[in-house]
């Protein structure tokens, strides 16, 4: 038995946090949904006295847990959650692409860092199917395998790594050292940080679209259009700046976009907004909203419908695009951090051209950054050069000591 097997309901709320905890760490498993698997129903009594206590997870040693908490679970699978020292030169907040590239050149340096993520390391990058446009990679590489690679090559350098630990606050601990607290109650200190949480892209939050994301649902043309290169159509969901140019730059591999938007008009520029409207492979649905996304029944795990719901006449239509694109907003990663640094409207951390923040020895890089592009190797980039300003604020600090 490779993987650990979780039993539980897709009404249940505590499997799906269960779900969720062990995605987030890339911790594989293997889901038995109780209502549609008889035996499953066997499996949960057997482990539980007779009980039906969901979710049950049995894991490779032949143990199980019931109903167990995140922090349970973290221990289970042998998640590292404190730090070994409680001062380094540096903490990075975020070990996704931008954190981990800073660790990889800041351990280089001989700088003691630390990374604190809260959820598993890799980011984004960790999550994505395959990624096809990261130089070095001619034939593209599974976003799991390069994070492994990236975590691989910051642990050769002495990298010290915390997952399943959310930072919950960084302050000012004077003598020109910062504080960095977590949700696990500790706090560490550090001459310099990195905030490098990266940005989410906002969900529909229709009924299925969890589980398809990656697998037919996406948050990125760019990334994720050339998959669909001879596809009949393609849906895109919110008409604003993003959408109407993710919309237009996806008619190059499909023969129809359809655009949904919940609003009664067009939100991008006039410019964009023309395009769209005259551009033959477009069709725009307003006062439109997504319900459900449904997967194939072939047990693919792919998208196979989206149903559709009209706003005004309650009016639901089945739908089958062979992708949807979600670009609905995006919300950085920066609730944590109080009126610490400077943020944009947008809530995106505002930097000097050093990636500096307005706070001294705070820094920024990758998605969370104000003006980053939101594209694996630009984060990289900036975690490297955020890296190489992070050593020269150092110096200086320690010069003028
Ligand atoms: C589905 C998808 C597909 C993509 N495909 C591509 C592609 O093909 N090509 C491409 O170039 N780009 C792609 N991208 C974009 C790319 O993944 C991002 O640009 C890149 O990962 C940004 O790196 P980052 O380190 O700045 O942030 P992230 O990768 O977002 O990492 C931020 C990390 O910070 C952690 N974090 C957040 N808040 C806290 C906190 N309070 N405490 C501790 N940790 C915290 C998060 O858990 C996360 O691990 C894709 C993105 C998605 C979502």
């Amino acid at each position: 038995m490779a993987d650990i097997q979780l039993y539980g309901a897709s009404w249940c709320p505590d499997c799906r946090r269960a779900k969720k905890f062990l995605a987030d760490q890339r911790v594989p498993y293997e889901w038995h949904d109780i209502e549609t698997d008889p035996d499953g129903v066997d499996v949960v009594q057997e482990r539980n006295d007779g009980k039906n206590i969901i979710p049950t997870l049995i894991f490779p040693d032949g143990s199980h847990l019931a109903e167990p908490s995140n922090e349970e679970l973290a221990e289970k699978i042998g998640l590292e959650r404190m730090a070994m020292q409680h001062v380094y030169d540096l903490i990075i907040v975020g070990g996704g692409p931008a954190g981990l590239t800073t660790a990889i050149y800041a351990a280089r340096e001989n700088l003691d860092t630390l990374i604190v993520d809260s959820k598993g390391l890799g980011g984004q990058a960790g999550i994505t199917e395959r990624l096809d446009n990261y130089p070095g990679f001619p034939d593209g590489i599974g976003g799991a395998e390069l994070a492994d690679r990236f975590v691989k090559q910051a642990e050769r350098y002495g990298v010290e790594m915390l997952q399943a630990v959310s930072v919950t606050s960084v302050i000012d601990d004077g003598h020109r050292e910062l504080g960095v607290e977590t949700a696990t109650g500790d706090h560490y200190h550090a001459r310099a940080v990195l905030l490098a949480t990266g940005s989410s892209y906002r969900r529909t939050e229709a009924e299925g679209e969890e589980d398809l994301i990656g697998a037919g649902v996406h948050f990125c043309a760019t990334c994720d259009g050339p998959f669909y290169k001879g596809s009949d159509e393609l849906m895109v969901i919110g008409a604003g700046n993003s959408g109407l140019e993710e919309g237009l730059f996806l008619t190059q591999f499909t023969g129809k976009v359809t655009i949904v938007e919940r609003g009664d008009t067009l939100r991008g520029s006039k410019l964009l907004q023309d395009k769209v409207l005259n551009h033959p492979k477009i069709e725009v649905q307003l006062r439109h909203g997504v319900k459900t996304f449904r997967a194939k029944d072939d047990g693919s795990g792919k998208l196979g419908a989206v149903v559709v719901e009209d706003l005004e006449s309650g009016e639901a239509t089945e739908r089958h695009p062979a992708g949807v694109f979600v670009f609905i907003g995006l919300d950085p990663n920066t609730g944590f951090l109080g009126d610490l640094v400077s943020l944009d409207e947008g809530g995106f951390v505002v930097t000097d051209p050093t990636f500096m923040t307005n706070f001294p020895g705070v820094f920024a890089a990758g998605d969370v950054r104000r003006g980053s592009t939101k594209q694996l190797a630009s984060a990289v980039g900036e975690g490297a050069a955020a890296a190489i300003q992070i050593r020269g604020y150092l110096d200086r600090l320690e010069a003028s000591a």
